[in-house]
């Protein structure tokens, strides 16, 4: 992107239209107290290897979400660089927004290391959300009990070093059981059209203990097309953060227009929505990335992005010959996978990406 072309998109992130001027509402986040904008910035394209992106990107599209007042920005430990890039491009700006982070550790002394490096890594005294990152139903009881990480998260906020205890999950049996202690100020959870389970008991519960609701994966991971109304929908629910994963001002820019919209979604939109994207079922890639490292380096996302579009659209025959290369010319990357089975473990979709990438090789070893 050229230095003009770059400048024209600044200017036109820093001069929200007063119908773009919704999204910048400010919500009460829970009994955390934090008002908070409706739309916040999510982590994982913040990173230059998650979101392939550049650092110079990344602090455009802080500065862009700054200076459009959106104030809540959400990373992890377990997103490569990212933590590093946000505190970089917030310098000079740490009070205008709020951070919220996570730790993938379990024990005490592994979560009270990861907190120390978060801030080490986002240049700043506090963390004004710190979370239990993507916790599954075996680990609770022994990240609660004695030794686990749920002692550091209390240390942590007693000495100031984080504000507010979050949890996040991709199972809501947990976050159910677990806000229930009085323990968790927030809930993060994957919500979405296609993703309706938190819709049950999640939400009503969260809102009748007063724990503030985040969403994660609002398109699915890039799964859902028609962003108007996937953001649209959010608005038929008592969920108070939506966060927005971008990797470009192109992008964010983009989204903002679709999401400043605050009509509900009427139950025959509803229906409609339900069916254009039924032909997805459940088992698509959210892009999340806990499938990752493959020991064998495959870029897993990658690699079901591309069942997705070769195996599912197009039989072998009628395939664009320039798909049909491509495929051809990616046989010895999928020949590299060893059939471990480490990243469907990881998964929390439990994706069978050893049966893609079997469909995908019978394909084009023809
Ligand atoms: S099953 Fe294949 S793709 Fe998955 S981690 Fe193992 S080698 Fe990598
Ligand atoms: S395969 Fe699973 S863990 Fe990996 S990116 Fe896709 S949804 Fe996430």
């Amino acid at each position: 992107m050229s230095f003009c072309q770059a400048h024209v998109l600044m200017e036109m992130c820093t001069s929200p239209s007063a119908h773009e001027r919704h999204i910048m509402k400010k919500v009460r986040l829970g009994r955390t107290n934090l008002h908070v904008t409706r739309w916040g910035l999510g982590g994982i394209p913040l990173s230059t290897v998650m979101g392939g992106t550049t650092e110079e990107v990344i602090a455009q599209l802080v500065h862009a979400a700054l200076d459009y007042g959106i104030n809540f920005i959400d990373t992890s430990r377990v997103y490569m660089d990212s933590e590093t890039n946000i505190g970089q491009a917030l310098k000079g700006r740490r009070h205008e927004c709020i951070i919220a982070s996570k730790s993938y550790k379990r024990t005490r002394d592994d979560v009270l290391a990861d907190i120390e490096e978060s801030l080490n890594q986002l240049q700043t005294d506090w963390i004004d959300i710190h979370q239990v990152h993507a916790l599954y139903p075996h680990e609770v009881q022994s990240f609660m009990g004695k030794g686990g990480g749920m002692e550091a998260f209390r240390k942590a906020r007693d000495e100031g070093m984080i504000k507010f205890i979050g949890l996040t999950s991709h199972h809501v049996s947990v976050m159910v059981e677990l806000i229930k202690t009085g323990e968790f100020d927030t809930v993060m959870f994957p919500f979405n059209v296609i993703e309706r389970e938190p819709e049950q008991e999640l939400i009503p519960l969260a809102a009748s203990l007063d724990v503030g609701t985040i969403v994660m994966k609002p398109l699915a991971g890039g799964a859902i097309r028609n962003i108007k109304t996937a953001f649209k929908f959010f608005n038929n629910y008592q969920v108070d953060v939506i966060l927005n994963g971008v990797s470009n001002l192109p992008e964010f820019h983009e989204n903002i227009r679709c999401a400043a919209r605050d009509a509900h979604l009427t139950p025959e939109e509803l229906r409609a929505f339900e069916q254009e994207v039924a032909c997805l079922g459940k088992e698509f890639c959210r892009r999340c990335s806990y499938c990752m490292p493959c020991p064998n380096d495959l870029h897993i996302p990658d690699m079901i992005h591309l069942f997705w579009h070769m195996v599912k659209d197009y039989s072998y025959e009628n395939m664009p010959p320039e798909k049909r290369n491509m495929g051809e010319s990616l046989m010895i990357w999928l020949q590299a996978c060893e059939e471990c089975g480490k990243c469907e473990e990881k998964c929390p979709y439990h994706l069978p990406t050893i049966n893609r990438k079997k469909e995908l090789m019978e394909k084009f070893s023809r």
